[in-house]
């Protein structure tokens, strides 16, 4: 049943969500003038549009008092078909700062209200493979792995293995890690952020200039017939979509940033050629689409975060995110 209603409402959704202003910080008027269930209107500067707004349309809008469990409500469903047999991917998308990471793993404090996606998912998981357990049983297993400068990094790779590996080197295939807990997991977590800062001076221009995905590998037995059903759920943290100004990028930094937006252009063709349903679909253009090509199109379910930020000097962020989400929405 819950993979037809999911199959009713399409394989590929977009939902918007609106961080609050930063305490402490003014007030300032914020760039969204309304939003309801489903739109969203900013305010532009006149030439984005007829009379200084625009609307934007999409699955799913959460305003800035969205709780992380509101958002997770609408989830849920997708957790389930990766039990049934099917793959997921769940990307957080936005320019730094705008809540990708607050929407996938949560503030740095973590308590039970505040916690992400990635953790709601995982508990999800492991409850309804718990209630299914004499007709079916589950086995789980995760990997972790960044993709800076479209090289692919392990994660979960203890101190002497990654100390003895080359720096940068490909990593197609990644630990596989085996989990019977959501603890498990977190701790897999603080290991693979470990892992993530170490070598990196700022860990936060680090993580936002990489992508970073937990991949949970499901694995489903049939106790009497002993057939096997698989599926596969990405949570993925996108690197941060600004655009970064080409006049005063150099060395590393334009490296960087060239490899960023191609990549996440990548996505954006992937998804929007999905969306229309076009008979060829460009996963070869970056790392990120060819690693995740088995769980983007198909019979599998794509779920896209799109974050924006409230402040007015964010504005043309905010338009040219809300028109990728809007290129790779069915809505
Ligand atoms: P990103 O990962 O996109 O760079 P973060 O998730 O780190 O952005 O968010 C930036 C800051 O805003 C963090 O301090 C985060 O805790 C806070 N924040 C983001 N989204 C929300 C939200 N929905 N509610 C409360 N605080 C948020
Ligand atoms: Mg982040």
């Amino acid at each position: 049943l819950y993979n037809q209603v999911q199959d009713l409402r399409g394989n590929i959704r977009v939902y918007c969500r609106v961080r609050p202003f930063m305490p402490g910080k003014p007030n300032h008027l914020s760039t969204v003038e309304d939003l309801d269930e489903r739109t969203i209107t900013i305010l532009t500067p006149s030439k984005y549009g007829k009379e200084g707004r625009k609307s934007f349309t999409f699955n799913k809008v959460f305003g800035p008092s969205a709780s992380q469990e509101e958002v997770f409500a609408d989830t849920q469903p997708l957790i389930r078909s990766v039990l049934d047999g099917y793959n997921v991917c769940i990307f957080a998308y936005g320019q730094t700062g705008s809540g990708k990471t607050h929407t996938m793993t949560g503030p740095p404090e973590l308590t039970k209200e505040s916690v992400g996606v990635n953790f709601r998912a995982l508990s999800d998981l492991f409850l309804i493979s718990e209630q299914r357990k004499d007709t079916i049983a589950y086995d789980v297993s995760v990997q972790m792995i960044e993709i800076y400068n479209e090289q692919v990094r392990d994660l979960l790779v203890m101190d002497e293995i990654r100390n003895n590996s080359q720096n940068g080197v490909n990593v197609p295939d990644a630990n596989l890690v085996h989990v019977t807990s959501t603890s498990d997991v977190i701790n897999l977590m603080n290991l693979g952020q470990k892992n993530r800062a170490v070598g990196s001076t700022a860990m936060n221009i680090r993580s936002s200039r990489s992508h970073s995905c937990l991949t949970v590998h499901v694995q489903g037995r049939y106790v009497t017939s002993g057939t096997v059903v698989r599926g596969c759920m990405h949570l993925v943290d996108l690197a941060g979509s600004e655009r970064v100004d080409k006049s005063e990028a150099v060395g590393d930094r334009l490296k960087e940033a060239q490899h960023i937006n191609k990549s996440l252009s990548a996505l954006g063709d992937v998804i929007s050629s999905l969306a229309q349903k076009q008979s060829h679909v460009p996963y070869r253009n970056s790392k990120l689409t060819q690693l995740l090509q088995d769980s983007l199109g198909g019979q599998a379910k794509t779920l896209m975060f799109v974050h924006i930020s409230p402040e007015p000097d964010t504005l043309g962020e905010t338009i040219s995110t809300l028109k990728f989400a809007e290129r790779v929405s069915t809505v």
